[in-house]
C-alpha cells in the first residue's frame, strides 16, 4: 500500500517531475539535498555518503547532501561528467513562511551554460551549439553565455554537411542542441555523438521559425533582424531562436549581456576540416592532446584571458582577404618596431582582468564587490592605453584607439561607492564607502558612536567601582556585558543586573548598556541590509553599460593578440610575409614553428619552398623515414596559415599567395571509435581532398596508400597524383611525401610535378640526416640504416642486408610502369608483381622489425 508522502517530499517530487533530465539540488537550510535516484547517482559520482530518511510514514527515501557554501566543486564535477544540474532554492525567508517554505528552481546549469570562472578555462570559450536542418541547408548558432558571444550562420550547398562538421570541429562545443530533423543526417549525428557528450534530444517545439523570430526580435528589442545580417536566413534564425529559448528556460533571467547576434559566413575564412586542424596541431597535439607542442603554445604570449581566447579564434579562423591580413600585419609590425611602447602596453594589459566574463557575472547578479573592484582596476588602465596608442600610426591601431571608450563614468561610480578591499560575501556589509549614501553614513555614525560609548564605559566603570579587572565584552548570544571576576563581586554596584555565571566570573548588564546595544545592533542590521541594496543598485548600473564594456573587452583582446604576435615575432626571429592574391608560395629559409622550439640540442635546419599553380604545383618529397619530410611539409602549411592569421613567421623571407583551404592527409591512425581501419580512414581523407580541393588550396599528403598491398597502394598514390596535379581536375599546390619511389618518374611525365628529397650523408654502413630539402629524387630508402639507428639488433640488420642484396639481384627484369595507364598496367605485369612483392616483403621486414625486434625469427622464415 502506497504511503502518503510528507508535504516537503510532495513539494520535492512536484519540482523534480519538471526537471527529470537534471540532477535536482534541493535547498534545505544549510544543505542542498538530493533524493531517490538523484541521490544514488550523486553518491556514486561525487563519492558522497548515501543516507536514507523517513520522509513519509515509514517510507524511506535515499538521500545525499552537500553543504550550501561549498557547492562549486561538486557542481563542476557533475557538469564535467555531462550532467545537468537544477538548483532549487528557498525563495522565501523560512522565518516568515507560513507552513512549507516556497522553493523554486532558479537556474539549470548544463555543460554549455556555465558562467562561473571556477568551472571554466580562462583561455578557451565554452560554447553551446544549436543545429537546425532543412533541405540541404543547416542553421548553426553558437553562444558562450560566459562572454556574451552569440553568432549564427547558415550552411548550404553540396558540402553543407561536411561544412557543418568542420564548424563543429572548430567550435568544439561543450553541449549541442539539435533539431530532430537532423536525425536524417546520420553523418552529423554520428559526429556529434562521438565528439560531444551529451546531445540533447530536444523537443520539437523549440525549433519553430515563427516563434524563433518573435523571441529574437523581442529579446533584442528590434523590429527586424536586418541589422544582425540574418534576416531571410530562416534556419539560422530558427537555430538562434532555439538557443535563446533554451537559455531562457534554463537560466531563468533576462540575459542582457547577449545583446548582439552576429551573422558570419564560413566563406570569409580559410576552411580547415577537422582532420587538418588535428593534423596541424593548431591548439593541441595529436598524441597527447597537450597544449604544449601546439601552434597556439608557440604563439600565445597574451597576458589577458580575453586575448588568449581571441588568439585561439584567430588561429582557428585564418583570413582570406589580403587587405585584412595586411592590416593585422601592419599593426604587428609597428608594435614590434617600438619595443618600449610594446613593453608598456603589455604591462598595462597585464593589469586587466577578464572583464568579458566579469560583465557576464554582473548580468547574472553573481558578481560580488571584488569583481567590481577588478573591473575598476581594469578600467583604470584605459586612459593610459589610449595615450600609448596615440604613438602608432597604422590604420588598425588608430581604429582600435578611436573605438576605445575609457568608461570614465563606470570607473567613477565604482570608485565613489565600493570599498577598496571588500569581502567576498555581499551580505555582511563592509562593501560601501563613506560618503556614497547619507542614510548609510547615519547608520555607520550611530554604530561608531555607540561603540565609542561602550569603549569609554569600561574605563568609566573601572573608576566608579574600583574594580581594576572589570571588562566590557560582547558575544553573539548575550550581546554586550560587563564582566567582573568572582573576587570582586562585593564591589559590584546596585544597578548591575546579573546575566550569566562563569566559573571565575559573573557577567552583568545595565539598562543603559542594553539601550546602546539595541541602537548599535539595530544600526548594524539596517546598514548591512542597506549596503546590500546599494550594492545591487550599483551592480545594476554597471550592468546597464554592458555593451560598452564588452566593446572595450574586445578591443583589449585584439590589442593583446597583436602585442603577443609582435612579441613572438621578436623573440623567435620571425619575419613579415608578403601576403597577396597571387598563386605563389615562396619561402626562403623556412622553419617549423613548433619543432624548432622543441629541439633541445640540435639546431633546426631551414629549408626553401617554391610552389605555384604552374610548373611547380605538385612537389613529391622522398627520403628515408625520420629524415624530416613530414616536418618540412607541415612547416609549409603552418607558415601559410600563420601568414593568413596576420602573424609573422619563421622564415627569412616569404611570399604567400592566399590559399582558400589547407588539406592534410597525415599519418596513419586507426579511428577506433568508429571502428574504421587505418586504410579506410586514409581513403576517407583522400576522398575528401579530391572532392573538395580547388586550384587555390594547399594540399599536404603524407603517404597515401600505405594500409594496403604495395600494388593497390602505389596505384592509388599514382592516380591521386595524376588527378590532383591536373589543372582540369584540381591543379592545387601540393606536397606529397611518399615511400613509392616509382612516383618520382612522374616528374618527367606530368606537367607541374617536381621531385625533392631530403639529403642524407652516407658514412660507410651508416647514414646521417642532413635535414636539407634538395631538388631530385632520393636514391635509396635507407630502411635498414634507419632500423639500425632505431636500435634493431645487429644480427637482424645483417640478415636484412643479405636479403636485400638477394632481392635486388633478382630484380634485373624490373620494368618501369607505364605512366599513361598506371593502374591497369601494374595489374597486368606479372613479372613486376613478383619483384614488387619482394620489395614489399623487404619493407615489411624492416618495418616489423622496427616495431618488435623479437620478430626476427619469424621474419627470417618469411624472407626465406
Ligand atoms: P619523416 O617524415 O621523414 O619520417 P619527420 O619529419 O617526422 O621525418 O622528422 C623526424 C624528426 O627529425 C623530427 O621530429 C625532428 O626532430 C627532426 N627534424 C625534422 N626536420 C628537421 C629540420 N629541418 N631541422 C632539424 N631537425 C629536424
Amino acid at each position: 500500500m502506497a504511503k502518503k508522502l510528507t508535504p516537503m517530499m510532495q513539494q520535492y517530487f512536484s519540482i523534480k517531475n519538471k526537471y527529470e533530465d537534471a540532477i535536482l539540488l534541493f535547498r534545505l537550510g544549510d544543505f542542498y539535498e538530493m533524493f531517490a535516484d538523484d541521490a544514488k547517482l550523486a553518491a556514486k559520482e561525487l563519492e558522497l555518503t548515501l543516507t536514507s530518511r523517513n520522509k513519509g510514514k515509514g517510507k524511506k527515501t535515499p538521500m545525499a547532501g552537500i553543504p550550501y557554501h561549498s557547492t562549486e566543486s561538486y557542481i563542476a564535477t557533475l557538469i564535467e561528467k555531462g550532467y545537468r544540474v537544477a538548483i532549487c532554492e528557498q525563495v522565501e525567508d523560512p522565518s516568515e513562511a507560513s507552513g512549507l517554505v516556497k522553493r523554486e528552481v532558479v537556474r539549470v546549469i548544463t555543460p554549455g551554460t556555465v558562467i562561473d570562472n571556477e568551472f571554466l578555462d580562462d583561455k578557451s570559450n565554452n560554447y553551446l551549439a544549436t543545429v537546425t536542418a532543412g533541405k540541404n541547408v543547416f542553421g548553426f548558432a553558437i553562444v558562450d553565455i560566459s562572454t556574451g558571444e552569440f553568432t549564427v550562420t547558415e550552411l548550404s550547398g553540396k558540402r553543407a554537411a561536411a561544412n557543418l562538421i568542420d564548424e563543429l570541429a572548430r567550435i568544439n562545443p561543450a553541449e549541442c542542441l539539435i533539431d530532430p530533423q537532423i536525425y536524417q543526417e546520420s553523418e552529423i549525428v554520428t559526429y556529434i555523438k562521438q565528439q560531444i557528450d551529451p546531445i540533447l534530444n530536444d523537443i520539437d517545439e523549440r525549433f519553430n521559425y515563427r516563434q524563433a523570430y518573435d523571441l529574437l526580435t523581442d529579446h533584442f528589442n528590434v523590429s527586424s533582424l536586418e541589422g544582425f545580417g540574418c534576416e531571410g536566413l530562416d534556419l539560422a534564425i530558427e537555430a538562434a531562436g532555439a538557443t535563446l529559448d533554451f537559455l531562457i528556460e534554463t537560466q531563468k533571467r533576462t540575459l542582457n549581456h547577449l545583446n548582439q547576434l552576429s551573422t558570419y559566413s564560413t566563406q570569409d575564412y580559410m576552411v580547415l576540416d577537422a582532420n587538418t586542424r588535428r593534423n596541424l596541431e593548431l591548439t593541441k597535439t595529436i598524441r597527447d592532446q597537450d597544449y604544449k607542442g601546439s601552434l597556439l603554445w608557440v604563439l600565445d604570449q597574451t597576458v589577458t584571458a580575453m586575448g588568449g581566447r581571441k588568439l585561439r579564434k584567430w588561429i582557428e579562423q585564418p583570413l582570406l582577404k589580403p587587405e585584412e591580413i595586411n592590416g593585422r600585419l601592419d599593426a604587428v609590425n609597428e608594435i614590434k618596431d617600438n619595443i618600449f611602447l610594446k613593453e608598456e602596453l603589455k604591462e598595462l594589459l597585464d593589469q586587466v582582468y577578464d572583464i568579458e566574463r566579469l560583465i557576464g557575472k554582473v548580468t547574472y547578479g553573481s558578481a560580488n564587490a571584488r569583481d567590481l573592484i577588478a573591473l575598476k582596476s581594469s578600467i583604470n588602465v584605459l586612459p593610459k592605453v589610449e595615450e600609448l596608442l596615440n604613438n602608432f600610426s597604422v590604420p588598425k591601431l588608430q581604429d582600435l584607439k578611436g573605438k576605445l571608450d575609457i568608461l570614465e563614468d563606470v570607473h567613477s561610480l565604482i570608485e565613489q561607492s565600493i570599498q577598496e578591499e571588500p569581502p567576498v560575501t555581499v551580505r555582511e556589509g563592509g562593501l560601501i564607502k563613506m560618503g556614497y549614501d547619507e542614510e548609510l553614513d547615519e547608520f555607520k555614525k550611530a554604530m561608531t558612536e555607540g561603540k565609542d560609548w561602550i569603549t569609554n564605559l569600561e574605563q568609566q566603570e573601572k573608576e566608579r567601582t574600583g574594580i581594576k579587572s572589570l571588562k566590557v565584552g560582547f558575544n553573539k548570544v548575550h550581546g554586550y556585558y560587563i564582566e567582573v571576576t568572582k573576587a570582586n563581586i562585593d564591589l559590584v554596584p546596585d544597578n548591575y543586573e546579573r546575566k550569566q555565571t562563569l566559573s571565575n566570573s559573573e557577567r552583568y548588564i545595565t539598562p543603559e548598556l542594553k539601550e546602546k546595544e539595541a541602537k548599535i545592533l539595530g544600526a548594524e542590521e539596517k546598514s548591512v541590509e542597506l549596503e546590500y541594496q546599494l550594492f545591487t543598485g550599483i551592480r545594476d548600473k554597471v550592468g546597464n553599460e554592458t555593451k560598452r564594456i564588452q566593446k572595450v573587452a574586445d578591443i583589449l583582446a585584439r590589442l593583446d593578440v597583436i602585442v603577443s604576435l609582435a612579441e613572438v615575432a621578436l623573440n623567435n626571429d620571425y619575419s613579415r610575409p608578403a601576403v597577396n592574391a597571387s598563386d605563389v608560395i615562396e619561402i626562403e629559409a623556412g622553419r617549423h614553428p613548433v619543432v624548432e622550439e622543441m629541439l633541445e640540442e640540435e639546431n633546426f635546419v631551414p629549408n626553401d619552398t617554391y610552389a605555384d599553380c604552374d610548373q611547380d604545383r605538385f612537389l613529391i618529397v622522398t627520403g628515408p623515414n625520420m629524415s624530416g619530410k613530414s616536418t618540412y611539409m607541415r612547416q609549409v602549411a603552418l607558415i601559410t596559415l600563420m601568414a593568413q592569421i596576420g602573424s609573422f613567421f619563421p622564415a627569412k623571407n616569404a611570399e604567400i599567395g592566399i590559399v582558400d583551404r589547407i588539406f592534410t592527409r597525415v599519418g596513419a591512425s586507426d579511428d577506433l571509435t568508429t571502428g574504421q581501419s587505418t586504410f579506410m580512414v586514409e581513403m576517407n581523407e583522400v576522398a575528401n581532398i579530391l572532392n573538395n580541393a580547388t586550384k587555390n588550396s594547399l594540399i599536404i599528403l603524407d603517404e597515401v596508400g600505405r594500409g594496403t598491398s604495395t600494388y593497390d597502394g602505389l596505384s592509388i598514390a599514382w592516380a591521386v597524383t595524376e588527378y590532383i596535379s591536373n589543372p582540369n581536375n584540381i591543379g592545387a599546390k601540393s606536397l606529397f611525401a611518399t615511400h613509392y619511389h616509382e612516383l618520382t618518374e612522374l616528374e618527367s611525365k606530368l606537367a607541374g610535378v617536381k621531385n625533392y628529397n631530403v639529403a642524407v650523408k652516407e658514412e660507410g654502413d651508416d647514414i646521417a640526416f642532413l635535414r636539407k630539402i634538395i631538388p631530385g629524387r632520393a636514391n635509396d630508402s635507407y630502411g635498414i640504416e634507419v632500423a639500425k639507428l632505431a636500435g634493431v639488433p645487429n644480427p637482424v640488420i645483417k640478415r636484412a642486408n643479405q636479403i636485400l642484396d638477394k632481392l635486388e639481384s633478382e630484380s634485373d627484369n624490373y620494368q618501369r610502369v607505364n605512366e599513361d595507364e598506371p593502374v591497369e598496367r601494374i595489374k597486368e605485369s606479372k613479372n613486376e608483381e613478383i619483384v614488387k612483392d619482394n620489395k614489399q616483403k623487404k619493407d615489411n621486414l624492416t618495418q616489423l622489425a622496427l616495431f618488435n625486434p623479437q620478430n626476427a625469427e619469424f621474419l627470417k622464415e618469411l624472407s626465406d
